[in-house]
Parts: C-alpha cells; structure tokens; sequence
C-alpha cells in the first residue's frame, strides 16, 4: 500500500490566467478602476503607525470577528452585526458554507452552466451533487428546484452567464426549500440586478453571499461577506473557527472598512461600467455577436460565424485576455469582462478585424 491512496485527491479549481505585462485583462471580472481613495489613506496611515512605534496592528492576532469592517458593513447595509460574516474573499465564505450547511446524503443541487468552484468544493467536501440543465436561454428552470435535495446554491445573476432572475424567482425556490440551506451567490449582483439581502428577515434557510472583488474593486485584498438570520452566521462562525480562526487579516479588516464606508464612489464606479457594459452590448451586436442579456460586469457572448476559441486565441496574440471554457454548451462562448471605454474600444477594433 501506498500513502497516496490516503490522500484527498481533487480536480481543483482552474482561475483565469494572471498574465504579467502590458496587456488588456478582461479575463476575470476584475474591476478596472481604482479602489475608492479611501482606501489609499487608510492604507498611508496604517502604514505610518507601523513604522517603528510598536503601535502598529501587525504585530498581534487580528480580531476574530473582523468587528470594525462588520461594523462598517452593518452600518452602511442597515443590517445588525450579528447577521453578517466577513471571510477571506467569497471564495472562502463559500467553500466555509459548503461545508456547514451542505452535510445531506441527497444532492446539493445548482445549475449546469455556473460558477465552476461549486462542483469543485462539492468534491472537496465529499458532498453528492446534481446539476440542472439552464433552458435554451440560459435561464433557470425555476420548478425543476423544487425537488428534494440537500441544499441549494444559485448565483444571480449567474457566472459566466451574466443572466439575472428576479427576486420573485428566487425567493419561490427559498420558500419551498425551507427545510434546506438556500446560498444566493451575489458576487456580481451591484451591476443592475436586485439582491435578495430583504428576504433573510423572512427566511432562517437562506445565506446571502456578496464580495469586494468586483463591483468595490478589491479582489487583491480578499473580501467576502455572508448575510443571514444569527442562527445561520452562528454555525457558520463555528466551522469557520473550527477551520481557522483569524478569518481576516488586519489590512483586509481596516481597508475594506474605508471602502464600505465610501458609497459615494462605489455608486459613481458601478454607473461607469454599467454604461460601459451597455455601449459594449450594442458593439458586439453590430459584430454579429450574440449573447444572453447580461446584467453583470461580463458579457458572455458567441460570434455568429467564427469559433470562440478561435477569437479567443486571436484577441490573447493581440495581448487582450478574455475567458474561454472548452466545456459542452459553452464551448463556443467568450465571457468579456468591461474594462474602462478606452480598454473595450482596442477590444472592439481587434475583434472587428478578426471576425470580419
Ligand atoms: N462567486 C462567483 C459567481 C464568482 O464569479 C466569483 C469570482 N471568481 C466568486 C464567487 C469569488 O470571488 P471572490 O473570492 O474574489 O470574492
């Protein structure tokens, strides 16, 4: 016998490329502009207090409970402490929920086409899931939710889709799953759509999932949040703690504190992309692109005459990344991220050139 039958072998999860250089980066719905200036001068002056004094934050354990960023959260959400978890990018708070709520010998179950982290965590975990076909249109079928199952997990708007259900659609499948944890996914939800945030006052099974990484512009900082009834935050602190127990780092807490706070340029920065993404929409139309509705900072779009792979290879020669997944349905789909207008004109003049 070997160790290496002992070890937990998994399939993990494949990023998008982290390319270094001059290039344009439309591959992992980064936000393209800066973080608010909030954050800089928090950071100049965290900064400041460490230098020398011993009165700095770095030197001890950060606290538990990340209280001045939940703070901040609660304070700017209108929602109390005690129902909101921050973690380690949404990335963390999902693979930390996966494992408290998702312990049935049922299936978990989630769309065909989504985040493809979910069936990576559900082997991680050792969990059974199922996955259920989106419609032609890529949009949920809302009855076939509801089923028996061990657990549910949506995006909305769903990734790399970009489609965006009503909170109507949503909260049919909550309701009838009461007997099982809902986790809405709303990595990409400030672009247009409507969270759920409103129903955990009337729901005790559903966790609400946001992030920093996109709409707030901190993906490198690693900040993500859960929101539900006291109840559900509790055994979600307790795996969490059980796991690790400093969830966050010191200038993840202080930082994303400032950038919480700012709403003013987190709603100026929101608006930018949304009517970037919109003018995006008409110029992928005129290029004979075709593409589901996308209320999300990506569109996921397929060329009418030309293979995605083929453009994609052609845009990454041209040093401008986008994703493309060799996967059944999707294969011949790019999923473009909205960059700044300057970034989306270069990408409009290659694509012109290459699909023409
Ligand atoms: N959920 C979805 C649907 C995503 O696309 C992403 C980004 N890859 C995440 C969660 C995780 O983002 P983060 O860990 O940066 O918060």
């Amino acid at each position: 016998m070997s160790w290496e039958e002992n070890v937990r072998k998994v399939t993990p999860y494949t990023a998008g490329e982290q390319p270094s250089g001059k290039v344009i980066k439309l591959n992992t719905n980064e936000c393209p502009y800066a973080p608010s200036p909030a954050v800089s001068e928090r950071m100049r002056c965290l900064a400041e207090m460490e230098a020398g004094t011993g009165a700095g934050m770095l030197r001890k354990y950060p606290d538990m409970n990340a209280t001045a960023l939940v703070k901040a959260v609660s304070e700017v959400y209108g929602i109390p402490e005690d129902r909101i978890f921050a973690g380690v990018g949404s990335d963390d708070v999902l693979s930390m929920a996966f494992m408290a709520f998702f312990n049935s010998d049922t299936p978990v179950i989630f769309p065909d086409i989504t985040y493809s982290f979910y069936d990576v965590w559900s082997e991680l975990h050792r969990i059974p899931y199922r996955t259920l076909p989106l419609d032609e249109d890529f949009r949920i079928v809302p009855e076939d939710y509801l089923c028996d199952n061990g657990g549910v997990i949506l995006p909305n708007p769903n990734a790399p889709t970009g489609v965006f259900e009503d909170p109507s659609v949503i909260e049919k499948i909550i309701d009838f799953n009461r007997d099982r944890v809902v986790i809405i996914d709303e990595a990409y939800v400030d672009f247009g759509g409507k969270s759920v945030l409103p129903l955990i006052d009337r729901y005790d099974n559903l966790l609400v999932v946001q992030t920093f990484s996109k709409s707030r512009a901190l993906a490198g900082l690693r900040i993500g949040l859960a929101f539900g009834q006291e109840k559900l935050i509790g055994y979600l602190k307790d795996v969490k703690f059980a796991f690790n127990s400093y969830t966050m780092n010191v200038p993840a807490i202080e930082l994303g504190a400032a950038a919480v706070r700012d709403t003013k340029y987190f709603e100026e920065t929101v608006r930018k992309i949304i009517r970037t993404r919109e003018r995006t929409k008409k110029e992928l139309r005129a290029l004979c692109f075709s593409f589901a509705d996308s209320e999300a900072n990506f569109v996921f779009a397929a060329h009418e005459r030309k293979p995605a792979e083929e453009i994609f290879k052609e845009l990454r020669a041209r040093s401008i990344y986008v994703r493309w997944w060799n996967k059944p349905r999707i294969s011949n789909h790019l999923r473009i991220t909205i960059g700044t207008d300057e970034e989306m004109d270069t990408l409009f003049k290659a694509l012109k050139e290459i699909v023409s």
